[in-house]
């Protein structure tokens, strides 16, 4: 019998990847025994109308350069070729379409994304099809996490485990902070990998 394929979903906008998301992905797959870890920069997102992100074509390509040297990493278009907004439930949906039934989702984001889970797409069927797993910096508030979350969606996450919390010491680098050290002039070299950071400033991207 086919044992059951354990692939995490790293969801994001990417704009850009840096090493926090890397170092999150690898300790997921690490710690999770995922089979594979599955990119998905999200196309348009629906919460991100007061800022335009870069084009999805790029974010993309930033993710594909920054992930070619893993061997259990992988880029996935799903949510860049999907017209309209880019909901969470909608591509979970369709990756387990393609995947099959006999595959257990993992969708690996930031914490502070999962905090506003209730004002997502069908929040509690997202947790009925996936496992959430919510990255954070070492010693962050969970008990602020918690809270946000009503009792029914909380009782899945200390009862059912179906939000798990990993502590990532690298998430204090911030995609935010990139783009301002890029619009400043400074360096953010180490942040993020060297092909990334040449292709930012090959194409004069956050000036
Ligand atoms: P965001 O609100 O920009 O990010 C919130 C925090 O989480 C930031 O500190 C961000 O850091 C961090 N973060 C984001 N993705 C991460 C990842 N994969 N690993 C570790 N940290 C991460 O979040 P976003 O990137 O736009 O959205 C996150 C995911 O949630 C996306 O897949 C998005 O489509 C999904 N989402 C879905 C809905 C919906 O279905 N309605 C609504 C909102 C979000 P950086 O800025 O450094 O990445």
């Amino acid at each position: 019998m086919r044992r059951v394929r354990r692939l995490g979903v790293m969801g994001g906008t990417f704009d850009p990847i840096h090493y926090g998301h890397l170092v999150t992905a690898e300790e997921a797959w690490s710690q999770l025994h995922l089979d594979e870890v599955l990119f998905v920069p999200s196309g348009r997102p629906p919460h991100k109308k007061d800022r335009e992100s870069l084009d999805p074509e790029y974010r993309y390509l930033m993710v594909a350069i920054a992930t070619a040297e893993n061997r259990h990493f992988q880029v996935s278009r799903v949510e860049i070729d999907r017209p309209g907004l880019s909901y969470t439930i909608d591509t979970i949906e369709e990756l387990k379409k393609v995947y099959g039934t006999k595959t257990d989702i993992f969708f690996i984001t930031g914490a502070d994304a999962i905090l506003e889970i209730l004002t997502w797409k069908e929040p509690e069927r997202i947790l009925e099809e996936c496992y959430l797993v919510a990255a954070t910096r070492p010693g962050y508030d969970l008990d602020k996490l918690k809270k946000a979350l009503p009792p029914r969606i909380r009782k899945r996450m200390d009862k059912d485990g179906r939000i798990i919390v990993l502590e990532i010491p690298s998430l204090s680098i911030s995609s935010t902070d990139i783009r301002e050290r890029v619009r400043t002039g400074r360096s953010i070299k180490y942040l993020v990998p060297e092909g990334i950071a040449e292709f930012i400033e090959k194409n004069g991207f956050y000036r």
